[in-house]
């Protein structure tokens, strides 16, 4: 299927890495024309290179940090009628809940929900005069079934996502359309990050560990984030604009309900 995107300008936040590269990838190989961001400089002009060679597609890099106003001003500077937004940034740490006071709080509220809300807020207006706008937001299967040592992921996000479902039907009518995807597990270095203690103890190859702790997930495996990236590149499509303020989890079917 064609998803109408090619010559339409996108840009792909925290997108040096994991879910942020796949997504940027697979909408260059839509003929997205793309501004990615994140904070290494030297990571991020590899992406871009890596992007630009497999699909030839013009990729801007925007080295910043999303969260703060210079990064987004710098994103959207490059950027500045986007018809695609993906956005995403760093989670926030595991955790006891006792332990994070205000500081840590404003830090994990500006980072998963303020972050999004305010980089909508940018673009929206003129997504609605051009009558075209897709927006993605990277979110966790988390805000669907709490993880409880993330509590600031669980509730940060379960914030933007709130906000995102009035706004969605706000906007529907003139072709801007907003949906999140919840990742489960994905195999990115964040995940890997997470494996490498228990590899370390126990002596074991990472690759044993994951598919040990994989084994329970209905799919049998943790997700690649190249079909991820495909995913976001769809709910991107302009043929799906009555797919209005979903909440699309991508866990291999780990929540378990007779309707996702
Ligand atoms: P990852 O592999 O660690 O990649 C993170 C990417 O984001 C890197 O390119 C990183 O580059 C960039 N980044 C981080 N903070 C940034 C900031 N403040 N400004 C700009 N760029 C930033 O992580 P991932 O697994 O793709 O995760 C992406 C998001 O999905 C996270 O919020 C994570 O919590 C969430 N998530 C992931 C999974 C999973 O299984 N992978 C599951 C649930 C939720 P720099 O460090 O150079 O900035």
């Amino acid at each position: 299927m064609d998803l109408g995107l090619k010559g339409k300008k996108g840009i792909v936040c925290a997108a040096s890495k994991g879910l942020g590269r796949a997504c940027a990838m697979s909408l260059a190989r839509e003929g997205v024309e793309l501004v990615i961001t994140a904070r290494t400089a030297a990571d991020l002009e590899r992406t871009a290179e890596e992007i630009r060679r497999e699909t030839g597609t013009k990729v801007t890099p925007i080295a910043g940090d999303i969260t703060s106003d210079a990064g987004r001003a710098a994103a959207l500077a490059a950027c500045p009628a986007p018809d695609i937004l993906v956005n995403n940034a760093g989670g926030p740490p595991r955790g006891d809940f006792r332990e994070w006071g205000r500081d840590e709080w404003e830090k994990a509220v500006n980072g998963n929900m303020l972050t999004p809300i305010f980089l909508i807020k940018a673009v929206i207006d003129g997504m609605i005069e051009r009558k075209f706008g897709r927006i993605v937001n990277i979110t966790s299967a988390s805000v669907k079934s709490p993880i409880p040592e993330l509590g600031m992921s669980n509730g940060a996000r379960a914030g933007l996502t709130g906000f995102v479902a009035g706004l969605a039907r706000q906007v529907a009518r003139h072709n801007v359309v907003i949906n999140n995807i919840l990742p489960g597990p994905f195999l990115t270095d964040r995940l890997r990050a997470g494996f490498t203690e228990a590899a370390r103890a126990s002596n074991r190859p990472i690759d044993e560990i994951v598919a040990e702790r994989m084994k329970g997930n209905p799919a049998g495996r943790a997700g690649d984030p190249a079909e991820f990236g495909d995913a976001c590149a769809f709910l991107c499509s302009a043929k799906i604009s009555f797919i209005v303020g979903h909440n699309l989890l991508l866990d291999g079917g780990a929540f378990n309900s007779s309707i996702a």
